[in-house]
């Protein structure tokens, strides 16, 4: 019980690795406040459905969970979009949605939760950027970007607010097993289960990562075991890096 009396907030709790990462805090004594777009069917202790390119959502986000829960520990921002194509492709409703919810949501939320977590001693947070985060991949210009932003961010926060007892750390996954990874193969017509196979031959562990493989990471920079770790990104790839 890593994670007994402690209060959470995790965004994109509905999705892939938010579902995940959500149960595995719950099974380990946390008390989570779910924050997504539709949390229908999400077991959490507080539920904050919203839509994270509205400023004021993401700015009460914080504040709320700590109202809800009666404080506030630990933030876990893993919502996030993708958007393919070079920049030629990118549409301005593409760079909206892309900064708008990989690095302006998370901005906001760590802006205003970090006082918060201040007041009360410190705590954790925890940021989902990617492995293309550290370096780019092909054809995804303005998604490695925002993931780059987020890795940067995660790297200032880390030594700006250590001294206040609060550890910064982003996890940067390779490809996961999750919605954002099939609609992928979807949308380019493609059967989503046997194009995940076949990536999972270009990985040296031979598999595409399930969710359960990077939340696990997430709780433990989440935890105390991480308690000397500040503002690193920590790559989780199979093998498989991105140079
Ligand atoms: P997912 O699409 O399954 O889940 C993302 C969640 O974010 C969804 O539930 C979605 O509703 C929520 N979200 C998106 N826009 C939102 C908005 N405007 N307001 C509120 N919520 C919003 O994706 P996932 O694979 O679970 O991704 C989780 C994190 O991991 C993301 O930050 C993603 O970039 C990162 N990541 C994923 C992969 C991968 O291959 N799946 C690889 C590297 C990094």
């Amino acid at each position: 019980m890593r994670f007994s009396e402690k209060r959470v907030l995790v965004t994109g709790a509905a999705g892939g690795i938010g579902q995940v990462i959500t149960k595995m805090l719950r099974a380990e004594g946390a008390r989570v406040a779910a924050a997504d777009r539709n949390c229908d069917g999400v077991a959490a202790d507080a539920v904050f459905a919203g839509n994270l390119l509205e400023a004021s959502y993401a700015d009460r986000l914080p504040v709320v969970t700590a109202e809800a829960l009666g404080g506030l520990d630990i933030i876990i921002n893993n919502a996030g979009v993708i958007s393919r194509g070079p920049v030629t492709e990118t549409s301005d409703a593409d760079w909206t949605l892309s900064v708008g919810v990989n690095v302006e949501a998370p901005f906001r939320i760590c802006r205003a939760g970090i006082p918060i977590m201040a007041a009360s001693g410190g705590g954790a947070i925890v940021n989902l950027a990617s492995c293309w985060g550290v370096n780019p991949g092909p054809n995804h210009a303005l998604y490695c970007m925002t993931k780059a932003a987020i890795a940067s961010l995660t790297r200032c926060m880390g030594h700006d607010h250590a001294h206040q007892g609060i550890r910064i750390n982003a996890v940067c996954p390779n490809e996961v097993d999750t919605p954002m990874l099939r609609s992928g193969f979807e949308q380019r017509g493609f059967d989503p289960q046997s194009a995940i196979e076949e990536l999972g031959k270009t990985v040296p562990l031979g598999r595409v990562a399930a969710p359960a493989d990077i939340a696990e990471v997430v709780l433990f920079l989440a935890s105390d075991a991480a308690r000397y770790m500040c503002g690193s990104l920590v790559e989780v790839n199979g093998g498989k890096s991105v140079s």
